[in-house]
C-alpha cells in the first residue's frame, strides 16, 4: 500500500526554477511515531517561490517543495500520535519533525524548537533531506499530522497549514476576540486569511496598504477600516486606534516604521510573521516605544496545538480561504508557481490532481 520511493516533481536544475521536472527519492528509514501520507493537495507557499529562485541561498536538487500538504494516512508507526488512524485526511505543514526535548518542545512551542526540521529544504539529525510535497507522498513524524475536519475541503485545507497558522497564530498568542482592534498590513495571501480569522474571532479589522488596489477585495473580506499609507494624513486619522498590528507584507519599508507604530494604543503590540529578504534590517528608536509601552515581535508558522485549533476553529466558523486550484504536472507547477510569483493569485494557489499526475 505504500512505496518504497516517492515521485516528486520538483527543482533538477536552479538555472530553471520555472521549469521543475520529475524525480523520485527514498525517504529516511520509517520510525515507530511516523505516518506516510498519500497526497492530494498542496498550497504554493511565498517560501516556494523563495527557495526555488535562490532567493535565501542555494539550494539542493533536485528538491520538492510544497509544505500546505493534504492527503490520507496510508502507514502508521505503533507509537504515532494518539488519535490517528489509517485512512484519515491529515494536513502537513511547514515542519515535519522537532527533537520532542528540549525544553521549548516541552512547553509545546515545537515550531520554537531549534532542532526543528523543516518539511523541504533542510536534513533530519540522521543527514537525510527532505522533500516537501508536490509529490506522491510524504513520510513525517505524526505530531506533525493533523486530522482534518471532514466539513473541510482539501483545496481549502491546504493554505490552512502554512500560510493560514503562520497569519492567525498571533491572533491566538495576543487573546483576540470581540473587542480587540486588529491591524493587518498587508493584504495578500496570508494578510487575506489574518483578517478572515481576525472578524471570525469578533475583532475590529483595519487593513493596512500601500494603494487603495487592495480596498475592494478587503471589503469583501468586511474590514471596518482601511489605510492607504500612500496617502496624506492617515497617521493622524487612525492614530491610537490599535491593540495589534499584524504585519503580513513581504517586504518592509523602513520609513514607515516608526509611522505605523503610532497607530497602536497603549502596550499594544507589533508582530511580524514573513521573512523579507535577508538584507532587510528595521530601525527601532528606543525613545518612541517608551511611553507608550509598545512591543515589536515576531512569530514563525504554529505550534501543533495551534494547529489543531485553527482546523477546530475553522470548522466551527465555516471559514474558506479565497483559493485558486492548478492541476499538478511538470508544466502545470511551472506555470502555477510564475502565476504566484507575479503576485495575481486571489489569494491563495492549491494544486490538485494528484491521483492523474502520480497514477495511483
Ligand atoms: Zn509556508
Ligand atoms: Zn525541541
Amino acid at each position: 500500500m505504500y512505496p518504497e520511493t516517492i515521485d516528486a516533481i520538483g527543482i533538477t536544475d536552479v538555472k530553471q526554477w520555472t521549469k521543475p521536472s520529475r524525480f523520485s527519492y527514498t525517504p529516511q528509514e520509517f520510525r515507530d511515531y511516523d505516518v506516510d501520507i498519500e497526497i492530494e493537495a498542496c498550497g504554493i507557499c511565498g517560501s516556494d517561490i523563495h527557495t526555488v529562485k535562490c532567493n535565501w541561498g542555494d539550494i539542493y536538487t533536485p528538491m520538492a517543495v510544497g509544505h500546505e500538504i493534504v492527503g490520507k494516512v496510508v502507514k502508521i508507526g505503533p507509537k504515532a500520535k494518539a488519535g490517528l488512524k489509517l485512512g484519515d485526511r491529515v494536513g502537513v505543514g511547514a515542519q515535519c519533525d522537532a527533537c520532542g526535548t528540549c525544553a521549548r518542545c516541552c512547553k509545546h512551542y515545537e515550531n520554537n524548537c531549534l532542532n526543528a526540521v523543516d518539511t523541504y529544504y533542510s536534513a533530519y539529525p540522521s543527514g537525510i533531506k527532505t522533500q516537501g510535497g508536490d509529490a506522491s507522498h510524504i513520510r513525517v513524524n505524526s505530531k506533525f499530522a493533523f486530522k482534518i475536519p471532514d466539513n473541510i475541503s482539501s483545496e481549502h485545507a491546504a493554505p490552512l497549514m502554512c500560510g493560514g497558522i503562520t497569519g492567525v497564530s498571533p491572533l491566538f498568542q495576543n487573546n483576540v476576540g470581540k473587542g480587540s482592534k486588529v491591524g493587518v498590513q498587508g493584504i495578500g495571501g496570508i494578510g487575506h486569511m489574518t483578517v478572515l480569522y481576525a472578524k471570525a474571532m469578533g475583532a475590529e479589522v483595519t487593513a493596512i496598504s500601500r494603494s487603495r488596489s487592495k480596498e475592494a477585495d478587503s471589503k469583501k473580506l468586511a474590514v471596518d477600516h482601511y489605510i492607504a499609507t500612500a496617502e496624506k494624513g492617515w497617521e493622524e486619522k487612525y492614530k491610537d486606534t490599535l491593540d495589534l498590528i499584524v504585519i503580513t507584507a513581504s517586504s518592509f519599508s523602513e520609513g514607515e516604521f516608526d509611522k505605523v507604530l503610532t497607530l497602536l494604543t497603549a502596550r499594544g503590540k507589533i508582530v511580524f510573521i514573513t521573512a523579507p529578504p535577508i538584507t532587510e534590517s528595521l530601525k527601532i528608536t528606543p525613545f518612541s516605544m517608551l511611553r507608550s509601552g509598545y512591543s515589536v515581535g515576531g512569530s514563525v508558522i504554529g505550534s501543533p496545538d495551534d494547529i489543531d485549533f485553527l482546523l477546530e476553529f475553522t470548522s466551527k466558523n465555516n471559514i474558506k480561504p479565497w483559493v485558486e486550484t492548478f492541476d499538478i504536472s511538470e508544466e502545470g507547477l511551472g506555470k502555477a508557481w510564475e502565476y504566484v510569483d507575479s503576485g495575481k493569485p486571489r489569494y491563495r494557489v492549491t494544486m490538485v490532481g494528484y491521483d492523474k499526475a502520480f497514477k495511483k
